[in-house]
């Protein structure tokens, strides 16, 4: 693997424009369950759709309080790992411009990265259903874990829902154009702890290639975009990125 590092500190001495696109293996070593994947334990009770696709929310919107409540918690008490400091210093000291997340959980802009592409919302924010105010959504957050209720609108007694994507849900669109405009203008695009599953945003790494930017994929999984990969390595995130960033910025 050392040989594998010493080559993309390489690619990363080249580029002058990088981009990092992260995934929900960013944020397992911070504890945060990847809950797309069905080996995380979190669907072994319900079926998603029934319970987080916006319809569902629509129709029943304590089922998916219920639901999202352990998980809510634990990303509010969960902390940066290692992975996320050290793309947070390569966006400070390195090339990196941007970051392009599918994770909910904030722990990027809280590892201290400025341009962060949250192409799958976040828990920062709620929004009203009804009258479409938004507001900061950690109070809300914190009524639905102590209280276990509805948290509803100050303003009309709608549902606040944070924003995060649910199923069926369109992604915000500015920020995902943000995002492809990102990865098509790169000359590196680092792909850490995404198994690139999910459309549109697994994608994004073709946008990349056309402009014939470098791809690097930090994955433990295999991806779908491994054969366009320059190179692949196979490892903890937490342990591989700080490693790399330490190999590109020696003095840091
Ligand atoms: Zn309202």
């Amino acid at each position: 693997m050392e040989g594998q590092i010493a080559a993309a500190a390489a690619l990363l001495q080249q580029s002058r424009q990088a981009v990092a696109l992260t995934g929900a293996g960013l944020s397992t070593p911070s504890g945060i369950p990847d809950f797309r994947s069905p080996s995380s334990g979190v669907w072994e009770k319900v079926d998603p759709m029934a319970v987080a696709s916006l319809a569902a929310f629509r129709r029943h919107p304590q089922a998916f309080f219920d639901w999202v409540r352990p998980l809510t918690n634990t990303i509010l008490t969960a902390q940066p790992n290692a992975a996320h400091l050290a793309l947070a210093h390569l966006e400070c000291y390195g090339p990196l411009k941007a970051i392009i997340t599918q994770n909910i959980d904030m722990l990027h802009t809280r590892a201290g990265s400025k341009t962060v592409y949250e192409v799958h919302g976040h828990l920062r924010e709620a929004t009203c259903m009804s009258c479409g105010q938004v507001r900061a959504a950690e109070p809300f957050l914190i009524q639905v874990i102590e209280a276990k209720t509805i948290p509803v609108c100050p303003q009309c007694g709608g549902v606040m829902k944070p924003n995060v994507i649910l199923f069926g849900e369109a992604l915000p669109w500015s920020v995902f154009q943000q995002a492809q405009s990102a990865a098509a203008t790169c000359d590196l695009m680092l792909v850490a702890g995404s198994s690139l599953e999910v459309a549109p945003v697994g994608d994004l790494p073709y946008l990349a290639k056309r402009n014939r930017a470098r791809l690097i994929i930090i994955n433990y999984g295999e991806t779908h975009l491994d054969g366009l990969a320059d190179i692949i390595i196979r490892g903890n995130v937490a342990e591989v990125l700080p490693l790399l960033v330490q190999s590109f910025l020696p003095q840091s």
